[in-house]
């Protein structure tokens, strides 16, 4: 069986549409471009205001929102209940493997979950399925630092 790559659930548009993203909006996504790792809108704010971008917390929080339901951004919650975003480099789906102390992400492909998704709701009667997944532990570089690293 082929293994069919899901979208995640929301409407894709056709691609010839106007780009919505304005000149702050791209300030936001040059910030959010400029690191690995996963960050509040809190933390983005404060990075742009540092660059001398005259800019509102609300309005990061839209901008945000805006590029990621235009895909150029990927949300998830901490374990906290916290937003983060990040930009990833593949388009295709993906799941991330996030650090629970510094925030870095990665993005990895599990194959073997997707078809485990799948078949799973499939066999319950479920059409249309999606999935939320994601990975949280220390790396690394903040196992060594908190002592956890294996010998
Ligand atoms: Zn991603
Ligand atoms: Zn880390
Ligand atoms: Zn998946």
């Amino acid at each position: 069986m082929s293994l069919k790559v899901w979208q995640s659930n929301k409407v894709t548009e056709p691609s010839a549409r106007p780009s919505r993203i304005t000149r702050q909006g791209q300030a936001v996504l040059s910030v959010v471009d400029s690191s690995e790792s996963f960050r509040s809108a809190q933390d983005i704010h404060a990075e742009l205001r540092a660059a001398g971008e005259a800019v509102g917390l609300t309005t990061v929080y839209r901008h945000l929102a805006l590029l990621t339901e235009d895909g150029q951004l990927d949300a998830l919650q901490t374990a906290d209940g916290e937003l983060v975003y990040r930009r990833c480099r593949s388009s295709q789906h993906h799941h991330h493997v996030v650090c629970r102390q510094c925030r870095r992400g990665t993005e990895v492909q599990l194959p073997d979950l997707e078809q485990w998704a799948e078949s799973t709701a499939h066999a319950l009667g479920y059409t249309e399925v999606s999935h939320t997944v994601e990975i949280f532990g220390l790396c690394s570089a903040c196992s060594i630092d908190t002592g956890t690293a294996p010998p």
